[in-house]
């Protein structure tokens, strides 16, 4: 519970209220005071590049407000998108198993803002920090699931059932009722021809699940969507679900999840 007193001590770490990021936001609250002073707000620009694939990893980078889409690279000109962080997450966070460099490229599709900390900052508080290490070991296992399953869905479902599953997770990622985006900008994330998009959209809003307004899109019948969008969404949900309920040992749990998302993969291709 956050309490008056607590937002005092985060006061006088430089902060006033309680994070957006729910990585941080769960944190005990002697590690979230002993963290806020080494955190440092940065806006999110849009429709920039965050973080390049290949180049070293500076900072990690809580998310607090928009949209991060995570593009692996598939030829020379085009890189498609296996998986989003908002809010639930941190960009970088995979140097706590030692990474150093980034494997993907990480573009802002929602601007906003976030908390960043160096890596040796980090590297340096960590010991004395169990729960945030916890929540981005967490992290990396629902990242790992969610591309294995984005990698199914785009080999298996119609590419209507795949924007309404990424309409409903950019939704939960960055929980806005409004989503700047752009048919542009979701064409080349997800690796298909605008006109697709274009279609896709029409079809969708004459069945009254989302308005298009100008440059954004209001989800109006969340339930709605949700009948439309392939199994990707449910499953991913409940994966999430269960890793957080899970009791069982880290490891078990992410060979567990890779076997899993491998059988799925070997289902799709069938
Ligand atoms: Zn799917």
């Amino acid at each position: 519970m956050w309490t008056e007193q607590r937002e005092t001590g985060l006061a006088k770490a430089g902060r006033a209220s309680p994070p957006l990021n729910l990585l941080l936001r769960h944190l005990p609250f002697e590690e979230l005071e002993r963290l806020s002073p080494l955190l440092q707000k940065v806006p999110l620009t849009p429709r920039r590049v965050f973080q390049h694939a290949g180049l070293p990893i500076e900072h990690v980078t809580f998310i607090e407000e928009g949209l991060i889409s995570v593009l692996a690279k598939a030829d020379e000109s085009n890189a498609v998108e296996v998986g989003l962080i908002g809010r639930d997450g941190a960009v970088g966070s995979i140097v706590v198993l030692g990474a150093d460099t980034a494997a993907f490229s990480h573009f802002v599709q929602i601007g906003g803002s976030a908390l960043r900390i160096g890596v040796e900052d980090l590297s340096r508080a960590l010991p004395a920090l169990p729960r945030l290490r916890e929540a981005l070991h967490f992290f990396i296992h629902l990242s790992l699931i969610q591309s294995a399953q984005v990698a199914a869905c785009s080999l298996s479902h119609s590419f209507e059932q795949r924007l309404a599953s990424w309409l409903l997770m950019a939704h939960d990622h960055c929980d806005m009722a409004h989503l700047p985006i752009t048919q542009d900008l979701l064409a080349r994330s997800l690796g298909v021809r605008r006109p697709t998009v274009s279609d896709a959209f029409k079809q969708l809003a004459q069945r009254g699940v989302f308005a298009k307004e100008r440059s954004r899109v209001r989800i109006l019948d969340p339930a709605g969507l949700e009948r439309i969008a392939c199994r990707c969404y449910r499953v991913m949900c409940r994966q999430r679900d269960a890793v957080k309920r899970s009791k069982m040992g880290r490891t078990t749990l992410i060979a567990l999840t890779l076997v899993l998302a491998l059988f799925e993969i070997e289902l799709a291709v069938q």
